[in-house]
């Protein structure tokens, strides 16, 4: 599903095996198949986790992943535009063209999240 097959994410938080929240947690539940658990840092989580249907926590963790990735992605764009845009034109031609690549790219992944939380999104409300 989306890619995040080998990681499991906190439905609280968002954290993840990968990245852990910054005081260090561990996984108070996990279902490592669907790749959705509740950390320690999130114990008001459990009642969640208890309570709404596996498929309905999935999908609205991929709503937070895809929205989260989004989040991340805009302020990478952002910062990249901020600092270099006066810098742009004293570049070396070769490292313009590096620039707008690594742009392109970042482009790019902005829309394919756009469409990953679009799919996350409509899956919600097929519930
Ligand atoms: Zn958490
Ligand atoms: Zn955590």
């Amino acid at each position: 599903m989306l890619g995040f097959e080998c990681e499991s994410v906190c439905i609280g938080c968002g954290c993840s095996d990968m990245r852990a929240c910054d005081e260090g947690c561990y996984w108070l539940a996990v279902d490592r198949e669907e790749g959705i658990g509740v950390c320690s840092s999130c114990p008001e989580s459990m009642k969640d986790w208890e309570s709404t249907p596996r498929g309905l926590l999935v999908r609205k963790s991929l709503v937070k992943r895809a929205t989260d990735q989004i989040v991340d992605l805009r302020s990478t764009v952002d910062a990249l535009r901020v600092s270099d845009l006066n810098a742009f034109d004293a570049m070396p031609a070769k490292e313009q063209r590096m620039y707008l690549a690594r742009k392109e790219a970042l482009v790019e992944a902005y829309r394919g999240a756009l469409v990953s939380l679009e799919m996350a999104k409509v899956r919600l409300e097929q519930v």
